[in-house]
């Protein structure tokens, strides 16, 4: 899951992280007033939506007046934000927070995230902080110094002194920096994030660090513990099938291909993609409707599949154990009753009760197309996809 960058500043000043003053603001008369509020001659008015790179994509900009901050509200607010990571079609602009302009002096990077090969945390840093960082990572990766750490001790003040000082923090402001950094790997510890970015991470004219930018990304296996930050959640900036899918409690992820997938176990879901590839087809989504599924969890699955328009065949793929083969079919025949079935469906069922519920996908009179292994299902559903 993850948060705006004012969301995430709050969480940092509970960890003694020190960020800019700023407020958010939902609509232009309200960035003025954070404005006014906040007082000073400097303000940046900054796009609060789920992905980086806003400062090249025209979402961040510093504003000398209460007018400008006025105007570039009324830019922002509502625009169609285009970076690096939201895609071609962007991500509308809902949310601003107005901040006090800072002082930069020169901007470093600072990152958390799990290393999978030591299975620790890993700290990095760079000198190098501000909007290039992946193109740091790709072409001059030296720039980048990383530290693991012990997740029983936590980031210590030598680790902490000796990141700041390899990446050219001045002497003066080290005893900072190691609050700083240790506080940002609290703070990613103690709240489950699987990523805590800080970039940049800003040195100012009279020494003192702060994080201008933060980016939580939170592991959803622990947000059980962490209601508060469940609380933070914005639906708007989240893939609307994906959401309706987790009201049901369905593994779905949206793809770009046309080939709806509904299938029972992550194992299968994923080896049932892969031979739709063979085949040369294209997947629209990973669907996991898990092992105890019911009519009604399959129901909504297979509504979810047809909403999206690219969608132009669906093959369901079924391994009967705990999961019945029956349900999936009574799930599909209510679904498909529904939401009038204008493409073509593959099912390939094998396992408990194969026999009924291929019946009842018999009888229902739906134009379903059977197969008996998934190599079969896989080369019929893209098949009838490319005829059509
Ligand atoms: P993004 O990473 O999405 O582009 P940032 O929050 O990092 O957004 O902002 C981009 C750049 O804008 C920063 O690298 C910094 O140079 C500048 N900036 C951001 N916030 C401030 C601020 N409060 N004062 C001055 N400059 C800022
Ligand atoms: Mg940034």
């Amino acid at each position: 899951m993850k948060i705006h960058e004012y969301q995430g500043k709050e969480i940092l000043k509970t960890f003694n992280v020190p960020v800019p003053r700023g407020q958010a603001a939902f609509s232009v008369d309200e960035a003025v007033k954070a404005a006014e509020a906040l007082g000073g001659s400097v303000w940046v008015v900054k796009a609060q939506i789920h992905a980086g790179g806003r400062g090249k994509g025209g979402g961040v900009k510093l504003a000398r007046s209460l007018e400008e901050v006025r105007s570039l509200a009324q830019e922002i607010l509502g625009m169609q934000l285009v970076t690096h990571q939201t895609g071609q079609e962007g991500q509308k602009v809902r949310r601003l927070w107005i901040e006090e302009g800072a002082d930069i002096k020169k901007e470093f990077y600072a990152g958390i995230v799990i290393d999978r090969n030591t299975q620790t945390p890993c700290l990095m840093v760079s000198s190098e902080g501000g909007m290039d960082i992946e193109e740091v990572a790709a072409k001059t990766p030296e720039k980048i110094h990383k530290v693991w750490v012990d997740p029983v001790s936590g980031l210590s003040q030598s680790q902490a002194t000796d990141a700041a000082r390899t990446i050219g923090i001045p002497e003066a402001s080290h005893a900072q920096a190691m609050q700083v950094l240790q506080g940002l790997f609290k703070a990613f510890w103690e709240t489950d994030a699987s990523l805590l970015e800080i970039n940049p991470l800003i040195l100012e004219g009279k020494g003192t660090l702060k994080a201008l930018d933060a980016k939580f990304n939170f592991d959803s296996n622990a947000l059980f513990r962490h209601p508060e930050i469940v609380a933070l959640r914005d639906l708007d900036e989240e893939d609307p099938a994906e959401v309706e899918a987790s009201k049901y409690d369905l593994s779905y992820i949206s793809l770009d291909g046309n080939i709806g997938c509904l299938v029972n176990g992550a194992g299968l879901a994923m080896a049932t993609m892969d031979t739709i590839k063979l085949f040369g087809g294209s997947p629209a989504n990973f669907l996991d409707v898990g092992g105890g599924a019911t009519t009604e969890k399959v129901t909504a699955a297979f509504k979810i599949m047809l909403s999206n328009e690219q969608v132009k065949g669906i093959l369901i793929n079924i391994f009967g154990g705990i999961m019945r083969c029956d349900t999936i079919a009574e799930g599909v025949i209510a679904a498909a009753r529904e939401v009038k079935l204008s493409v073509p469906l593959v099912v390939r069922m094998k396992g408990t009760n194969e026999e009924i519920g291929k019946r009842l996908l018999k009888e229902s009179g739906l134009p379903i197309i059977p197969a008996d292994n998934m190599g079969e299902a896989a080369q019929k559903i893209v098949d009838a996809v490319a005829t059509r």
